[in-house]
């Protein structure tokens, strides 16, 4: 390795899925009252991101597109040892689809120059459909892997060591740098925040904002005049099946006695679907 590790790692801030609702009249996501966080899986990237740079020393840079009231929540990411954080946001930005949410990525990317990993989570917890990192990889013209356990790093041969899951089994791959990775959630414990960082945080020169003439890109390719496609609806899914359910009371004899008969019943074959219950 000729130079330091240069890892960015793409953030985005996401509403506390629990607290989202849906508005009856307009099938639309009502975000009004949810608090933000960082998308869960985009911790472990951060996690990844930072463990490579205590084994190998280097910088952590943090990318997000949102708006202006996301930067609370991305100095969560230099709280817990990022370096310095790019947000990119413009009117322009908005509405964009995976396209062109990749595409602007993909732009405030090369315009730094010299980042040789991009970690992404797996997905967001809103959107969900994992298709940005593999954008920004298109984009860039670059190597891509996703979907990845473990990321180890060859000091010296520019190149990642992924572990990657796959159906029934794991893939490892060798991924030359500069490389795009997205992560599984829980591939890591993601650290707590350093409380020795906190006084960093009010250092405004931590976090740089690009708007759509920073990165040069014709505006046609952004936000939703770049996004081919739409949400045309949203429906509620139908209620899964109900489980059968009994309340059972009585003494604690009684109960036993017939928590016993219920279980007989179920390995006789009434709850093994029509199968005979072995015994
Ligand atoms: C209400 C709603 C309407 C939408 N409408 C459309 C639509 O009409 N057409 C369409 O194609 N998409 C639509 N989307 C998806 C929207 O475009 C996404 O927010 C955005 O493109 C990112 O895609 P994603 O959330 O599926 O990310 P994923 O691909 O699931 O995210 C994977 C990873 O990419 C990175 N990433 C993703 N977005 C960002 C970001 N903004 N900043 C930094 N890193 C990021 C993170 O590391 C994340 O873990 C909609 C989403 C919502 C919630």
């Amino acid at each position: 390795m000729t130079r330091e590790l240069h890892t960015l790692v793409c953030l985005k801030v996401v509403p506390k899925s629990e607290e989202v609702g849906v508005d009856r009249e307009t099938n639309t996501l009502d975000r009004a009252n949810a608090r933000s966080e960082i998308n869960p899986p985009d911790m472990n990237a951060l996690e990844t991101a930072l463990a490579l740079k205590d084994r190998f020393g280097g910088r952590v840079s943090l990318m997000s597109m949102g708006p202006p009231f996301v930067i609370p929540t991305l100095r969560v990411g230099l709280a817990m040892g990022a370096d310095h954080a790019y947000l990119l946001s413009d009117r322009a930005f908005g509405g964009a689809d995976t396209l062109a949410t990749s595409l602007t990525l993909a732009r405030a990317i090369e315009k730094l120059g010299d980042v040789d990993l991009v970690l992404c989570g797996e997905e967001s917890s809103d959107g969900a459909t994992a298709q940005v990192p593999p954008g920004i990889a298109t984009w860039m013209d670059i190597p891509q892997a996703t979907y990845a356990m473990d990321v180890d790093f060859e000091p010296g041969q520019r190149h990642l060591v992924v572990t990657r899951e796959v159906r029934d089994g794991e893939e490892v791959l060798d991924v030359p740098l500069p490389a795009v990775v997205s992560v599984k959630v829980s591939c890591n414990e993601p650290r707590f925040m350093d409380t020795g960082r906190f006084a960093l945080l009010d250092n405004e020169e931590l976090v740089t904002t690009w708007t759509a003439d920073d990165l040069g890109v014709d505006r046609e390719h952004l936000g939703l005049a770049g996004s081919p496609t739409s949400v045309a609806g949203l429906k509620e899914a139908a209620q899964a099946s109900g489980r059968r359910r009994e309340l059972v009371s009585g003494t604690p004899e009684e109960e036993g006695k017939i928590l016993y008969e219920r279980i007989i019943e179920f390995l006789r074959g009434a709850g093994t679907r029509g199968q005979e219950a072995p015994g």
